[in-house]
């Protein structure tokens, strides 16, 4: 699998799980069995501290902007903090495949 492929799945997983919507991908067919579990927990941490539930609505934690409905929300990630979360997510696989090869 393409790296920039990868990528471009995991900060859509990301900004679904932020926005508690539906996967398309499941993580171990994106990052492999081992890596998944640890990413898993680390986006599931990462979710809540972009997005702020509102009882039914969400607002964005990175710029304070709401209330959105999850597919508004999903789509405010998507367009407005894509490369927030690229960062992030780099971020974060680069710690999953250090604690993989340990
Ligand atoms: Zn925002």
């Amino acid at each position: 699998m393409r790296y920039d492929y990868m990528l471009r799945k995991l900060v859509e997983y990301l900004a679904r799980k932020s926005a508690s919507m539906i996967q398309k991908y499941r993580l171990e067919d994106l990052v492999g069995s081992v890596a998944a579990p640890y990413l898993e927990k680390s986006f599931d941490r990462i979710s809540m501290s972009i997005a702020r539930d509102g009882g039914g609505t969400f607002w964005c934690r990175l710029c304070d902007k709401g209330p959105f409905t999850k597919r508004g929300f999903y789509l405010h990630l998507i367009r407005v903090h894509y490369k927030d979360l690229e960062y992030i997510v780099e971020e974060e696989l680069k710690r999953a495949l250090e604690v993989v090869r340990r």
